[in-house]
């Protein structure tokens, strides 16, 4: 891959963010179920465990990646901790976040719909220059597929998202969702 996981560096104590050393705020929005904490989990901490929960409201988790130009992303990672449920404090939850990963599950067109819902409310109310991933989560899981790779590709094509198929299952595609995040933000322009 064109990026590293950077151990050690996933503290507050980190670099200031400069036009070399980004950070952003990144928000997970989706149906419950589908894989938000196991994806953050399997980034952050490199684990699948569904037993353990990302702590409720809290806060979130940070994880820090290097890109082949010597730039560093760090992404805080916001996941949404059961308010899916309630759709009118949403906007309060993804303001200020430059990064929108909207996820579903493959195994479940009701995912499907669901996820896009959430990409219409970004639209409406995310920042404009907001980087929106779409992700069909728990491709593992391929005997039970109700969402074709082509449905996920075309509706995400046709609302200028980046589109990957992922497991946080088997790790596939995880960091990879990152580090193509990383590459399409925006960059303060250098000298
Ligand atoms: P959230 O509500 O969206 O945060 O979903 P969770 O991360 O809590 O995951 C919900 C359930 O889906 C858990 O039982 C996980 O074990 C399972 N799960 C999550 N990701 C995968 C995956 O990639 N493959 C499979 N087979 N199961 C997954």
């Amino acid at each position: 891959g064109s990026a590293r996981r950077l151990s050690g560096m996933d503290q507050d104590s980190a670099v200031a963010p400069d036009a070399k050393n980004l950070r952003v705020k990144l928000v997970l929005l989706g149906d419950s179920g589908v894989g938000k904490s196991c994806i953050v989990l399997r980034f952050v901490r490199g684990q699948f465990d569904p037993t353990s929960k990302v702590t409720v409201g809290a806060s979130f988790l940070s994880q820090t990646i290097a890109l082949q130009d010597s730039t560093t992303v760090k992404f805080e990672i916001w996941d949404t901790a059961g308010q899916e449920r309630y759709a009118a404090l949403a906007p309060l939850y993804y303001r200020g976040a430059a990064v929108a990963v909207v996820v579903y599950d493959i195994t479940s067109v009701d995912s499907f719909t669901k996820a896009q819902y959430w990409v219409k409310e970004l639209q409406k109310h995310g920042s404009p220059d907001i980087v929106l991933a779409l992700v069909g989560n728990k491709a593992d899981l391929q005997e039970n597929r109700e969402v074709s790779v082509q449905d996920g590709l075309e509706y995400a094509e046709k609302n200028g998202m980046f589109f990957i198929e992922t497991s946080a299952k088997t790790a596939d595609n995880i960091n990879q969702l990152f580090e193509e995040i990383a590459k399409r933000l925006p960059r303060p322009l250098t000298s």
